[in-house]
C-alpha cells in the first residue's frame, strides 16, 4: 500500500502522475477535449471515458476478477486529481467509478458484481443517483418512492429529481421504500434497487442548468416491473448502506478541484499579462487553502484504503472544498479585471462565467453544507 507520505517520492506513483499528464496533454494537442471547469458534471465524452478505461484509470482499486487493477486508493486519486485539474471530460462514468462500483463490491451478489462491475471498468455503463425527490432533499428518509414485492418482481412507483446524467445513464441505484414508513425509526424499511433507465414505465424530463447545458434530470417511474435480483445488499438497510455510499461521493477531489482550471488560468494571466503584483493576498490564501484541502482529501482517501467509513472527514472535506471552489471564484475578480462570458475568446472569462453559473450547485450537490455541519458536529469527538 502506498502512503500519503510516499506520494512525492514513491517511483511508481511519480510514473503513473507523468503517464496520465502525458495523456491528457496528447489529448488536448489532439483537440480530443475542450478544458472547463466542473467537467466531471459537464464534460461528457464516452470515448475519453473508454481511452481512459484502456489505460486502465477506470476501476483502479477493484479486484481483477471483475475488471478492475487493483491498485490503492492513493494511486487512484492521483489520477483523478491530474483529470479534474485539468477539466477532462470524466463526467460519462464519474459516478460509476466512484461510487456504484465500490458500494456493489461491498454489498452486491455475485451476480450483480460480474453483470455491471467490468462494464463500468471498462467505461461503457453509467449509473446515476437516485436519492432526491421533489419533497425530499436534507431530509432524504422522508422519501415516498415506493418498490412493492410482487413475487418475481418489484412494482415500482415514485419520481427522482436532480438526477445527474440520466438522460445519458443506462441505470439509476434508486433508494425507495420497500415497507410502510415506522414512524418511530423512519431510516427503517429502505432499500436500494437497481433500475435499468431503459424500462417501460421509466420517463426521464431534463432540468436546464442557467448556462442552458442540460445536466440533471426528473426521473419517473410508473408501475417499472425491476427484476427481483435487482435488489443491492439487504432489503430494508438502504440506508445504511447508502451512508457508505456518500463517504465516496464526498470526500474526493472532485469536491474541491471543480474551479481549478479557473485558478491556473488567473495564475498564467497574472504572469503574462503584467497585472499589478503588489497584493496577491487573496491569491496566496488560495494556494494555502488548496495545500490544506488536499491533505485533507489525501486522508479520507487513506481512510477508505484502510476499508473505514469516514463519513464525517468526508463532510468536512466536502464543507470546506466547495468554499475553496468559491473562493477561485471571489479571487479571480478581487485580483483582476475580467468580463465573465461563456462566449469570451479569453479562456479566464469562459472558466469564470463557467464556475459562476455552475456554483450555486456546489454547497448543495452530496448534502448542503447546513447538513454537512450537521454531520460533522454530531461526529467530532471533542471531549479529546
Ligand atoms: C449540481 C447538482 C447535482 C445533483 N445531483 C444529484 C443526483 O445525481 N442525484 C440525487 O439524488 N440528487 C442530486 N442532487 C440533489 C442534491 O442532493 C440536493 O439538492 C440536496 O440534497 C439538497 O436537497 P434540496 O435541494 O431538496 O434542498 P432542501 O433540503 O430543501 O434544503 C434547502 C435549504 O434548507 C437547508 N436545510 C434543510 N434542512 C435543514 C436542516 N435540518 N437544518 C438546517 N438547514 C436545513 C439546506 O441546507 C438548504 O440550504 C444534485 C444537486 C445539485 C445542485
Amino acid at each position: 500500500m502506498v502512503n500519503i507520505a510516499e506520494l512525492k517520492t514513491h517511483a511508481g506513483i511519480k510514473e503513473l502522475r507523468l503517464a496520465v499528464r502525458e495523456f491528457i496533454k496528447e489529448e488536448k494537442e489532439n483537440g480530443t477535449f475542450k478544458v472547463m471547469c466542473d467537467a466531471s458534471i459537464s464534460g461528457f465524452s464516452p470515448e475519453f471515458s473508454k481511452k481512459l478505461a484502456k489505460k486502465g484509470w477506470i476501476g483502479m482499486t477493484i479486484p481483477k476478477k471483475y475488471g478492475g487493477q487493483e491498485k490503492s486508493n492513493l494511486e487512484r486519486y492521483v489520477v483523478l486529481e491530474e483529470l479534474l485539474s485539468n477539466g477532462a471530460p470524466v463526467s460519462a462514468h464519474w459516478v460509476a467509478d466512484r461510487q456504484t462500483a465500490p458500494l456493489l463490491l461491498k454489498f452486491g451478489t455475485e451476480e450483480q458484481k460480474m453483470k455491471y462491475i467490468p462494464s463500468i471498468c471498462e467505461g461503457e455503463m453509467y449509473f446515476s443517483i437516485g436519492l432526491s425527490e421533489p419533497n425530499s432533499g436534507s431530509d432524504l428518509a422522508s422519501l415516498s418512492t415506493r418498490a412493492v414485492d410482487k413475487g418475481d418482481h418489484w412494482l415500482l412507483n415514485g419520481s427522482k429529481i436532480w438526477t445527474t446524467g440520466a438522460h445519458h445513464s443506462h441505470n439509476i441505484l434508486v433508494l425507495c421504500r420497500t415497507s410502510p414508513k415506522n414512524e418511530k425509526n423512519k431510516y427503517e424499511g429502505m432499500s436500494q434497487i437497481i433500475v435499468d433507465l431503459k424500462s417501460p414505465g421509466v420517463t426521464i424530463r431534463p432540468i436546464y442548468l442557467m448556462t442552458g447545458e442540460h445536466e440533471f434530470n426528473e426521473v419517473f417511474f410508473e408501475d417499472v416491473k425491476v427484476p427481483k435480483e435487482n435488489l443491492v445488499g439487504v432489503e430494508g438497510n438502504g440506508w445504511q448502506q447508502g451512508l457508505t455510499e456518500l463517504a465516496f461521493e464526498r470526500s474526493g477531489p472532485d469536491r474541491f478541484l471543480s474551479t481549478y482550471p479557473l485558478l491556473e488560468e488567473l495564475i498564467g494571466t497574472i504572469k503574462s499579462d503584467g497585472s499589478d503584483l503588489s497584493d496577491l493576498r487573496d491569491l496566496g490564501s488560495c494556494i494555502a487553502s488548496l495545500v490544506t484541502l488536499r491533505k485533507m482529501s489525501l486522508e479520507v482517501a487513506s481512510l477508505l484504503e484502510q476499508k473505514k467509513t469516514p463519513n464525517t472527514e468526508a463532510a468536512m472535506v466536502k464543507d470546506l472544498g466547495t468554499q475553496f471552489e468559491n473562493q477561485i471564484i471571489h479571487t479571480t475578480r478581487n485580483t483582476i479585471s475580467i468580463f465573465p462570458s461563456l462566449d469570451s475568446d479569453k479562456l479566464i472569462e469562459v472558466y469564470a462565467a463557467q464556475s459562476i453559473l455552475h456554483s450555486p450547485g456546489f454547497t448543495l450537490r452530496g448534502g448542503t453544507t447546513e447538513i454537512l455541519r450537521s454531520i460533522i458536529s454530531k461526529g467530532v469527538n471533542i471531549s479529546g
